[in-house]
């Protein structure tokens, strides 16, 4: 579990940190070599890709505050909702083994139940994972422990940080610069004396609730002063003190960290390491960017089926091993609560069809599935399929066993690429800036893409010099602010190979990390330059497209701008209440083989925000000369119907999901779903090739389809949450 999510989820958050020249350190065991570890050999298994995983949480019953658990009766469970690997808490608030470190052990704790566990797993033909905690909270500030003063973060008044969790206590945040490191890394080497078949780290953390204050623990001050020579800045310190600040904790501790753990946990027997990312969306989390090191991570949740599969796609655009909670996207929304830190029970939907539909969204997806948790079914007087909520996980992890090989065969087939800019969540801070609504730009571009049957992939902006953009007809910069010149450099050639490159609002404006810049290499390749760098605000603004009368809604918030050279323009804005054109609103040009387009406001933001039919369609219009060509498939612009679509050389799979369930308004509370009933699909085979049958997946029967000029049509009567196509070739 770790830290429950918040409005954090939603945002975005990573850095763009090429590596900083400091060094490390005080008393953390960890170097930062820069070293990329090179992925396990075991990681690219069928099992670990499409996991079906049962953790056995000990933030909370039957392993806290009292310790009930029963290694037979957890098994058992497991084994009951067709799981195929064990999640076992190495470490909590206690330790739940007899280690050896300093880390405090449950009182209660009786012989060794993880050993117990790990041989019932065997017999069960069940994986095992090792869930290890990285300075995640557990020192209870009821305790008197003697060594907690030595590991806590400070403030710059020497108090220590507290933080909530799980809602039973308060718990003091660790430093990692702190020796408690060395704690963690010898319970590491302590848990590879037992027989598990993979690794998951929980973190690093660098505090929870005051993560955004910098510590000024001895350790920190000592490590951050050798390191680079200065002090800990403050929180509102000059930019480049900031800069070099985060640079050495987010690279230096915290990957130093992760680095030296995953390396040591490979270690003689190359276990595969994955690591919770929930964070890569969020602000100010030191471990954002750790993608690198580890084979893959976890999203914990999202708020809406919707932001799921968005988040799910973004994972698996770095290649890595991708997993998330089944029954998490919606939970409880604790609005009457005082403390809104109470957790338990109600944090995942207890019965009802969300779980389908949050299993659904991960299959569709192709990422390992983890039910969180063992507590509740585990205190219920019947077997687990006696309940809603245990027949509904074993239906998806059913579904997941019978499938596992098309999920692990198949692979996206994007043709358009969105730009989730870290950099810009992270360090813009342009006075019109809005944090919480930047992800209303690249959610909105995805929302009209999926109802324009277009097949789209969110990537990273730290993924970004890796990639191969060749693989993208098109890239949309939403409202990317924050862009380094070599990554304008870099979409400058992928325009120039023939690409098309459409950029919105401020994009290009500052530099990686916010500072503003005379020099805006984005702005050339555009052909565009600001009048001034603030955005206006006004309303009853429209967008007028010449040889059109109609006119369409604006972005009240607009960027006036003149086009250069041989730029022309597509759209002006117009002024209703003061019957003025207040100039250019998006323009194009050609560059090399390729276009670029330019539209000087948030304009697919607004669609999230209203879903006006009319912004969709303004918006696919232009984006159809770079897209119609190559679209793959068609269905209904149908709201909630979301479509994955996937390829392996000889199959096509068109997942589709039904997500009529957000009419009850309140997000976060129960939903059920009505079928989509009729729903026309075609989908496009490749030149050359024809479809030899097409299968329905949920449904498993065979579907009658028709052939025409390349194309599969076919329809389907019904879909209830979920159903997938797939087409095999000839
Ligand atoms: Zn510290």
């Amino acid at each position: 579990m770790a830290e429950f999510t918040r409005r954090d989820l939603i945002l975005g958050g990573g850095l763009l940190l090429a590596g900083s020249g400091s060094q490390l350190l005080g008393v953390n065991p960890f170097s930062a070599d820069g070293a990329v570890a090179a992925i396990a050999p075991d990681a690219d298994r069928e099992w670990i890709r499409t996991a079906r995983i049962l953790v056995a949480e000990a933030y909370n019953p039957p392993f806290y505050p009292e310790l009930d658990y029963d290694p037979e009766k957890a098994v058992r469970l497991a084994k009951a909702l067709n799981a195929n690997t064990f999640r076992y808490p190495v470490a909590a608030y206690y330790a739940y083994f007899p280690t050896r470190t300093k880390y405090p052990i449950h009182p209660k704790l009786a012989g060794d139940p993880m050993r117990e566990t790990l041989r019932l797993c065997r017999a069960a033909n069940l994986k095992t994972i090792a869930y290890i905690p990285v300075n995640h909270p557990f020192m209870d500030v009821n305790d008197v422990n003697p060594l907690y003063p030595q590991w806590q973060r400070r403030g710059a008044n020497g108090k220590p940080f507290v933080t909530t969790h799980f809602g039973f206590a308060r718990y003091y945040e660790g430093c990692l610069n702190s020796p408690l490191s060395a704690e963690i890394l010898q319970m590491v080497q302590e848990v590879l004396e037992y027989d598990f078949d993979l690794v998951y780290f929980d973190g690093p953390y660098q505090g929870m609730d005051h993560r955004a204050e910098f510590c000024h623990c001895e350790w920190c001050r000592t490590a951050f002063m050798k390191a680079s020579g200065r002090d800990i800045p403050a929180q509102d310190a000059f930019p480049d003190d900031l800069i070099a600040y985060t640079h050495w904790m987010n690279d230096d501790v915290a990957r130093g960290t992760l680095q030296r753990l995953t390396n040591t946990a490979r270690g003689t027997k190359g276990l595969p390491v994955l690591f919770n990312n929930t964070s890569l969306l969020s602000r100010g989390w030191c471990r954002s960017h750790l993608i690198r090191v580890t084979d893959g991570f976890m999203f914990e949740s999202a708020e809406t089926p919707e932001q799921k599969l968005f988040n799910l796609q973004l994972g698996k655009s770095t290649d890595k091993v991708i997993w998330t909670y089944v029954g998490y996207h919606s939970q409880y929304n604790r609005e009457h609560l005082e403390d809104k830190s109470i957790r338990g029970w109600y944090s995942y939907p207890v019965d009802g069809d969300n779980l389908l539909m949050d299993g659904s969204v991960a299959f569709s997806a192709g990422t390992g599935m983890v039910f969180w948790s063992l507590s509740r079914l585990y205190f219920m007087p019947h077997p687990p399929e006696s309940y809603a909520e245990g027949r509904n996980i074993r239906a998806i992890f059913d579904l997941m066993e019978k499938h596992a090989d098309l999920l692990y065969s198949t692979h996206s087939s994007p043709q358009a690429g969105l730009l989730v800019s870290s950099q810009t969540i992270e360090w813009c801070n342009a006075k019109s800036f809005i944090p919480p609504a930047y992800p209303n730009g690249f959610r909105g571009i995805w929302q009209i893409m999926q109802e324009g049957s277009i097949a789209s992939e969110p990537f990273l902006d730290f993924d970004f010099e890796r990639r191969d953009l060749d693989r993208y007809k098109l890239i949309y910069l939403s409202n990317a602010v924050c862009l380094s010149q070599v990554q304008c450099g870099i979409l400058a050639d992928f325009v120039a190979r023939g690409g098309t490159l459409v950029a919105t609002h401020l994009s290009g404006l500052y530099d990686e990390y916010g500072r503003a810049q005379t020099q805006r290499p984005l702005h050339e390749l555009l052909g565009i330059k600001f009048t001034t760098d603030q955005p206006e605000e006004q309303p009853e603004l429209y967008l007028k497209i010449p040889g059109r009368d109609e006119l369409i809604p604006q972005d009240p918030q607009i960027v006036r701008f003149q086009e250069l050279g041989d730029s022309s323009v597509l759209a002006t804005t117009y002024d209703l209440a003061h019957r003025e054109n207040l100039g250019a609103a998006i323009t194009q040009r050609n560059h090399g083989n390729g276009r670029v387009i330019y539209i000087g406001s948030n304009l697919e933001a607004i669609y999230v925000e209203t879903h006006m039919p009319v912004i969709r369609d303004s918006l696919l219009d232009l984006l159809e000369p770079a897209l119609g060509a190559s679209r793959r498939y068609r269905i209904p612009a149908e709201k909630g119907l979301l479509a994955q679509f996937s390829e392996s050389p000889g199959i096509i799979v068109l997942h589709l999901i039904a997500n009529d369930g957000n009419k009850v308004k309140k997000i976060r509370a129960s939903e059920s779903y009505m079928p989509v009933m009729n729903t026309p699909v075609a989908i496009r085979v490749p030149s050359g090739k024809s479809a030899s049958s097409v299968h329905l997946l949920r449904a498993d029967k065979p579907a009658q389809f028709s052939q025409k000029d390349g194309w599969v049509h076919l329809d389907i009567d019904k879909i209830y949450i979920y159903e997938s196509v797939v087409v095999t070739l000839a």
